[in-house]
């Protein structure tokens, strides 16, 4: 938050609690943009024998063999990921 805004927010009636509050929410955002990065490193695409697959769900060693079958990318855990897509009435 800006320094005035920060400022404002405490020298306010409830402004301490709404700064915090804030605050907090904010905190909490960051934390869970860091995780989805942490989940979007494990499940990147990898090329592998022409096909661009999703190296954890595949098991993939880094160079050229999977221990699992490979899995197409975006897997579901990628997709589960995305924003719900809006349904039309
Ligand atoms: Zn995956």
């Amino acid at each position: 938050m800006s320094d005035f805004l920060d400022q404002a927010l405490v020298n306010a009636p409830l402004g301490r609690v709404l700064h915090d509050r804030i605050n907090r929410h904010l905190a909490d955002g960051e934390q869970a943009e860091k995780a989805v990065a942490r989940v979007r490193a494990l499940h990147r695409p990898v090329e592998h024998r022409g096909r661009i697959i999703c190296a954890e769900c595949s098991a993939y060693d880094g160079h050229s063999s999977t221990d699992n079958p490979p899995a197409d990318h975006p897997c579901p855990t990628i997709n589960a990921l995305q924003p719900p897509k809006e349904t039309q009435s």
